[in-house]
């Protein structure tokens, strides 16, 4: 048992460590255990279906910081430790090992899991999900003998995924079960641009088009899959039908966790020496709900990163509220596109730069006000889109279609 009860963190990636970090900035004194159950120090979880997949970035460039960065400020990094339980009256963390730690304060950055297919044979040998690190090192070592990969799902990591196993060479094949790709997020103009741009280089792009049975070899190995369109050759098939949160643990100690584990703006539960950030939190967002704000669970680094310095902040009775405009990226093929606002509730798509030159932007309205924008390979859009719906401005319509018009003048005004 520690010493003196301390600074507790369950969840050691994105969320956990940089809360860690701003703790120690923030200048809370007393010890951080960061407690992750995976092995591999913490890492950045974005090239595992990107650069390192495609083999382009080497395994020790994955690390968030350098094992001595944790013993430097003093955190007592616990690798390899699952968290099973939490008493909330004794302020008392059990963990699968049998240790008990008592905690001052207890943050919980449990990220999300893979959500897995009941189908049968979704187990069998050549079957990948892609989360961890360890996911990402077999599916590479797997893809190097196959010819052929079925991807089920359209959405960010099944689209990377199939790029990146394009670019190597594979036949593959994405089937999406919704009229278009990455539908949740984008607008129709962006899901038809990346289901061409996929097609030019090669990949069999489905949509509309469910999975109705998985087919094994006589060995039990993936040889195909059966789809509402016919029948599809694959030594591999990749899994990539969204994620659950993990919050169990706040489940089991009586804390709201409808969707991910209720937090307020200040990324506090309803307990409160009980923090929670990143993809396992159900957090008010101004921006969600077309702008009008809302409760909304989000999946993505910045989240990650911006709730945990809000939760440090607040640890010691702080009111710092979460409030960063979220904004994320996707890369696939040369293809790199940048989000920021959530398009959620928009009533207007305008668009910027030309598509046949894989050079625009869509922007999003409510109204006059806009809400979000997706720039592929307009990084220049994307800054000023930062700026301006952090500033709450809006440029015109007719401003936004025009590519001669300076975004950032209205910031500089
Ligand atoms: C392949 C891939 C590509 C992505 N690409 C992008 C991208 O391009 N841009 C972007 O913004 N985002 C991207 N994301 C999403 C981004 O990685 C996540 O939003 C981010 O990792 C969330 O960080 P987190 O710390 O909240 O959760 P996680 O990264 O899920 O980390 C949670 C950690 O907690 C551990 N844990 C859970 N329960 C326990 C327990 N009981 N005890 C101990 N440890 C526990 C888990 O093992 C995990 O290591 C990608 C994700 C994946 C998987």
């Amino acid at each position: 048992m520690a010493a003196k009860p301390g600074l507790v963190i369950v969840g050691a990636c994105h969320a956990g460590v940089q809360l860690a970090v701003s703790a120690r900035e923030a200048g809370w004194q007393e010890p951080i255990t960061l407690i992750g159950e995976e092995e591999a120090l913490p890492y950045q979880r974005p090239p595992l279906s990107k650069e390192f997949l495609l083999g382009k970035m080497p395994e020790e460039s994955l690390p968030l910081r350098a094992e001595a960065f944790y013993e430097g400020h003093g955190i007592d990094l616990r690798l390899g430790s699952r968290a099973r339980a939490i008493d909330r009256a004794a302020k008392r963390l059990s963990l699968e090992d049998g240790t008990r730690l008592d905690y001052a304060k207890l943050a919980l950055t449990t990220g999300a899991r893979v959500r897995r297919l009941s189908l049968p044979g979704a187990e069998a040998e050549g079957v990948f999900y892609l989360r961890s690190l360890a996911d990402s090192q077999a599916l590479a070592a797997a893809a190097e003998s196959a010819g052929s990969v079925a991807v089920v799902g359209g959405g960010f990591i099944g689209l990377e995924i199939a790029a990146a196993l394009a670019s190597l060479g594979k036949q593959v094949t994405v089937l999406e079960a919704a009229e278009r790709l990455m539908g949740r997020a984008v607008g129709p103009e962006v899901s038809d641009f990346y289901a061409k741009q996929h097609r030019a280089r090669g990949v069999a792009v489905k949509l509309a088009c469910a999975l109705d049975r998985i087919e094994l070899d006589a060995k039990g190995r993936v040889a195909g899959v059966v789809t509402s369109d016919g029948r599809i050759e694959a030594d591999l098939l990749v899994i990539g039908v969204g994620v659950l949160p993990n919050g169990e643990l706040a489940a089991e100690a009586g804390l709201d966790c409808p969707n991910g584990i209720a937090v307020d703006r200040c990324a506090r539960t309803a307990d409160p020496d009980i923090f929670a950030a990143g993809d396992c939190a159900l957090h008010p967002n101004a921006w969600a709900g077309g702008g009008d704000g809302g409760m909304i669970r989000l999946e993505s680094v910045q989240n990650a990163a911006d709730q945990a310095r809000a939760a440090a902040a607040n640890l010691t009775g702080g009111e710092t509220p979460y409030e960063s405009v979220p904004w994320f990226w996707t890369n696939q093929f040369d293809l790199k596109m940048q989000m920021v606002g959530l398009s959620g509730g928009h009533d207007r798509r305008v668009l910027r730069g030309s598509p046949e030159e894989a050079k625009f932007s869509v922007f999003y309205f409510k109204g006059e006000r806009l809400l979000a924008i997706d720039s592929i390979n307009r990084p220049a859009d994307h800054i000023a889109g930062r700026k301006l719906l952090t500033a709450d401005l809006s440029p015109s319509p007719d401003q936004a279609a025009d590519p001669d018009f300076a975004l950032k003048s209205l910031v500089n005004n």
